[in-house]
This record gives C-alpha cells, sequence and structure tokens, in this order.
C-alpha cells in the first residue's frame, strides 16, 4: 500500500476524506468526472466492484454522445454528476472482468488501446503488459494478455473505444514527424480499418510532465480526433478544450479511501501548477 493510500484510509476514518468528497461534488455541481484504470485482474474483482457501487451511488454513467451534448450545449442533465470510466492499454482482463461489472452497475467503459500491439506474438504481449503494469497478471493459457480485434469490435458496439497511440509512445520533444504520424494518425487509421468505424478519441500515453508536447497536440488536431484525454486530475466543465480533457488516476485495488481522496478538491489544487503547465504546452496557435 502506498503513502498517499494509507493517508486517504486514515483521514477517511476521520471522515475528513468523505466530508471533503461531498463538499467537491456540491462544489463543482453538474459536471463530468474521467477516471482512468489499467488492468482489471479477476482478484481484483470483489474491491472493483466495491468502487463500482460507490460510483453509482455518486456518479452516472457517460455514453459517447452525451459526451458530445455536453461540450455542445455546456449542460449536464442528469441528477448525479457524470462519470467516464476509461481504461488505457487494453488488458484482456478489463473484458473478463471488468466489462461484466460496468454493465452490471450501468456504466459505459472507454477503452483507449495502443493499437500496433493488438497483433504481438504472446511473448511481445508479455514483455508490453509486464512494462506497463508491474504487478501480477493472470496467466492466460493461450498466451493472449491483450483483447483481440473481435473483443474491441464487441466494445466498439456496447461501450467506447479509443486509439491509445501506435506502441504506447510517451511524446516527448525529439519526436519526429514520421514518429507522430505513425503514434497519431496511422494508429488512428489502423483501428479504423480494423473496425469500420471511426475514431474520435485519442489518449495520451504516460501521463509525465515531459511527454506533452505542442507538436503532438497539432498533430492530434490534424488527425481530426474531437477529444483527446490527458492525465492532470480535474473534472470536465463547459467551455474546456475537448482535445484536454483531464482524468484521475484509480486502479482497481484501491481502496474507496483512496479513491474519494483522489476526487476531491485537494487533489485538483495540487495538480494546479502542473495542469497550468501542461495545458500551455498543449494550447495551439
Ligand atoms: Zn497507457
Amino acid at each position: 500500500m502506498g503513502k498517499k493510500e494509507k493517508i486517504a484510509i486514515l483521514l477517511d476514518k476521520l471522515f475528513v476524506v468523505k466530508f471533503l468528497f461531498y463538499i467537491t461534488k456540491a462544489y463543482y455541481g453538474k459536471h463530468i468526472r474521467v477516471v482512468n484504470y489499467h488492468s482489471t485482474p479477476p482478484f481484483e474483482a470483489a474491491n472493483f466492484e466495491a468502487q463500482l457501487k460507490f460510483f453509482q451511488a455518486n456518479y452516472s454513467s457517460v455514453s459517447y454522445k452525451e459526451l458530445e451534448e455536453f461540450y455542445k450545449t455546456g449542460k449536464w442533465t442528469k441528477t448525479k454528476p457524470g462519470l467516464i470510466f476509461s481504461f488505457d492499454d487494453g488488458f484482456r482482463d478489463n473484458v473478463d472482468v471488468a466489462v461484466p461489472l460496468l454493465e452490471k452497475y450501468g456504466f459505459k467503459g472507454w477503452f483507449f488501446i495502443p493499437v500496433g500491439m493488438i497483433d504481438l506474438s504472446s511473448e511481445e504481449q508479455k514483455e508490453f503488459v509486464g512494462k506497463n503494469e508491474n504487478r501480477y497478471h493472470v496467466e492466460y493459457k493461450d498466451g493472449r494478455y491483450l483483447m483481440s480485434w473481435d473483443e474491441i469490435k464487441g466494445l466498439y458496439n456496447n461501450h467506447v473505444v479509443g486509439c491509445h497511440t501506435w506502441s504506447h509512445h510517451r511524446m516527448n520533444i525529439n519526436d519526429t514527424d514520421e514518429i507522430l504520424t505513425k503514434e497519431i494518425t496511422l494508429s488512428k487509421q489502423l483501428m479504423e480499418n480494423k473496425l469500420q468505424k471511426q475514431i474520435s478519441i485519442f489518449c495520451w500515453a504516460g501521463g509525465e510532465e515531459h511527454t506533452y508536447t505542442n507538436a503532438a497536440a497539432k498533430k492530434i488536431k490534424e488527425s481530426g480526433y474531437k477529444f483527446s484525454f490527458i492525465t492532470n486530475t480535474f473534472p470536465v466543465k463547459s467551455g474546456q478544450s475537448p482535445l484536454q480533457i483531464n482524468r484521475t488516476n484509480i486502479e482497481s485495488r484501491n481502496s474507496l479511501a483512496l479513491v474519494r481522496f483522489q476526487l476531491s478538491l485537494l487533489m485538483d489544487i495540487f495538480y494546479i501548477p502542473k495542469r497550468k503547465r501542461v495545458s500551455k504546452l498543449l494550447t495551439l496557435e
């Protein structure tokens, strides 16, 4: 358990975090929050379900159309604030574990896929999931750790899918135009060809400050994406750029205390300086 989680649990016991969470929700009013997960292994299913119960009590589901509508009208019409459940990296256990639970509690999942990784061999997939999730992974007997294209097609029909670069590339200032084209433009085309559908969501990989660049932001816009997700924790409110939608990291193993803490004003305030710097970097002329 990390230090942040221990502090969150202690403060939660003192009702500080619960109080902060409810104040935050009331303060933002009609808003949407975006959370991002990674792997959701079966041994964390019970904990993930407890999180879902909490989210169901406090938020309502957001479909792609509803996000579009929110940006168009600037209004969120459901009684509870919206919650976008996003899942990065295309883990197969999202399909097996997260999806049935999301559906049980009436939420849409938003799945962001590093599209070039889907067709890798099992050895290469194992290396990728090990690199990006260093905890225990389900040992799938057939050696496939990521979703298949058929599974992604199913998710497109019932949930939401987007592009999470070609090779899970963290953008950096040394990226050539060739790299940006592959990671941002060709990845979109590959996904559109495989699914025979239009893809209009991009999600940056990494999230560290040096992984955001103006050149990549420009390429994202030029490639025709409508929405782009970053990770500097903040609610989505009308008037914000749809190409700079912030998310808050949650994992299926996290306690409810940490979930509430992550979604509180305290964290929104903590991220102000980074959010400002990144937003300046990504804002186009
Ligand atoms: Zn990722």
